[in-house]
């Protein structure tokens, strides 16, 4: 079974128990909370649109392990092509959704896990790189969602690893047996994970010479005794449970990060592909968040379509639309979303291949990439703010609406143009909420802000991949500073 349908993939959440818990409590079929459903549905729709005729190309891939048609979630980059296809995916799944869709960490974990492996089985003489291999075409295979699992908790952030008052503050190793690892520590906001099906745990980051421990990596199945998960809140989340359809905002789909907790949890030799290699933690966290990084150029642009569509229909339905400033911001909105889109298929169209055979992106460009991904969605957001006036915070309620005695009232002065139906408009000033600062904001904004590493990450490695030295020579050729070795006609 190479491509799963969405029914599927749900019937596989139902049928296993994890230890998960939200405001408190245990919940018992997470699938059908209605906190965590739209999440769900949002991964259900990597699965959907792979076996949409439309989408073929763009949504799967041939395996470079098995020759199958898989998912392309799961698929190891072929060539630049592939790569500009990964983005395409994403920002066809942002529009789709609205929100995150989570699949993405899985598959740019894979993406570096597998090249970095290789590399240590050549510097070292390991096995880590089949044992990978092995592990991903049983995802393959099965077509499974997994999450790249990277951000430690991190104690006091002055201090590295070892150096912390309590170990466990980065995950680390407890306990080598002969069958395997034993894992102690918890990693923060994971995208998707009580959606996924397996854990692809990676270290947080560069490791010294003396922290063996801390940098291991490995694949864990989600229901692993010892793994507790506790749900991460979302702005205006309890609204899901009002009973309405218009507050929430998006209908149907949503984002979910949970804080995850590895309590002793015990790991198999084969599904360990890294113990101790402290040389290669900066290669395979890089190469990650390098993945990870031109994927925002992907899934923010397709959320950030949603957000300009929802303005400029808002702008329709108030009767603004022809305003010139109206336009104007529009199209600021739009700029500003196709750069980032231009930056994401930039590094990947720059993209190299690696020892290992699959292709990674030109990492100063996915860095560039996310550094603009911290800032325009903000700017795409306060435009869409402005467009839609402040009526989209200070709206009644639906219930209020539709209440027998003043929901006429309401309605009557909620009115904009006469050819609307106000609901449209409450529709849609919700949706705008929703994702500029309601539960889609986590997502789109603050997801932006520090998802694949926060700015400064950004900022350290752009620092290290420019060559400002170079640039000082070109400008010391033209001016005479410097001989110019190009003039020798
Ligand atoms: Fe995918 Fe974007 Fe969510 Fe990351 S933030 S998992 S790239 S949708
Ligand atoms: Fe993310």
């Amino acid at each position: 079974m190479a491509l799963k349908t969405a029914q599927q993939y749900l019937d596989d959440l139902r049928s296993r128990d994890i230890e998960l818990y939200m405001f408190g409590e245990k919940v018992e079929n997470y699938v059908d909370n209605p906190i965590i459903r739209p999440s769900i549905n949002s991964v259900a729709m990597t699965y959907k649109l792979a076996l949409d005729p439309e989408y073929e190309d763009i949504m799967t891939a041939t395996s470079s392990l098995t020759g199958q048609k898989i998912n392309r979630f799961t698929h190891l980059h072929q060539s630049t092509e592939d790569l500009i296809k990964k983005v395409k995916m994403q920002r066809l799944m942002g529009q789709k959704t609205g929100a995150c869709f989570q699949r993405c960490v899985g598959m740019d974990a894979f993406n570096a896990v597998y090249s970095t492996t290789f590399e240590i089985d050549q510097a070292h003489g390991t096995q880590y790189h089949q044992r990978f291999v092995k592990f991903l075409e049983y995802v393959q295979e099965n077509d499974l969602v997994v999450d790249g699992c990277m951000t430690d908790a991190r104690g006091d952030r002055s201090k590295s690893p070892a150096q912390q008052p309590d170990p466990d503050a980065y995950l680390h190793v407890v306990e080598r047996r002969e069958d395997g690892l034993v894992v102690r520590g918890c990693k923060l906001h994971q995208t998707g994970m009580v959606n996924s099906h397996e854990i692809l745990v990676m270290p947080n980051n560069s490791l010294k010479a003396d922290e063996k421990d801390w940098a291991v990596c490995f694949a864990v199945p989600v229901d692993a005794p010892g793994m507790i998960y506790v749900y991460g809140r979302q702005a205006s989340d309890t609204r899901k449970l009002e009973g309405g359809n218009v507050d929430i905002g998006n209908l149907h789909f949503g984002g979910q990060e949970v804080l995850t907790i590895f309590n002793n949890v015990f790991v198999p030799w084969e599904r360990v592909f890294m113990d101790g290699e402290t040389d290669f933690s900066t290669m395979v966290v890089e190469r990650f968040a390098g993945y990870h990084r031109q994927s925002y150029g992907g899934c923010k642009v397709g959320v950030g379509d949603t957000l300009i569509g929802a303005a400029k229909a808002i702008a329709d339905y108030q009767g603004a639309a022809k305003a010139s400033h109206i336009k104007d911001k529009l199209v600021e909105m739009c700029h500003l979303n196709e750069t980032l889109y231009g930056c994401g298929i930039a590094c990947s169209a720059e993209g190299r291949k690696t020892a290992a055979g699959n292709y990674l992106i030109d990492q100063l460009l996915a860095n560039i990439c996310k550094q603009n991904v911290t800032r325009f969605p903000y700017e795409i957001a306060r435009l869409a703010q402005d467009i839609a006036g402040g009526y989209f915070v200070t709206m009644p309620s639906e219930k209020d609406f539709n209440h027998p005695d003043i929901g006429p009232l309401v309605k009557k002065y909620s009115t904009t143009r006469n050819d609307v139906p106000v609901e449209h408009r409450q529709r849609m000033a919700r949706l705008i909420e929703n994702l500029t600062q309601g539960a889609a904001a986590v997502g789109y904004l603050t997801e932006s802000m520090h998802g694949a590493g926060s700015p400064q990450a950004q900022r350290i490695m752009i620092t290290r991949l420019v060559d400002l030295e170079h640039r000082k020579e070109l400008a010391e050729n033209l001016c005479g500073v410097r001989e110019n070795p190009d003039i020798d006609w």
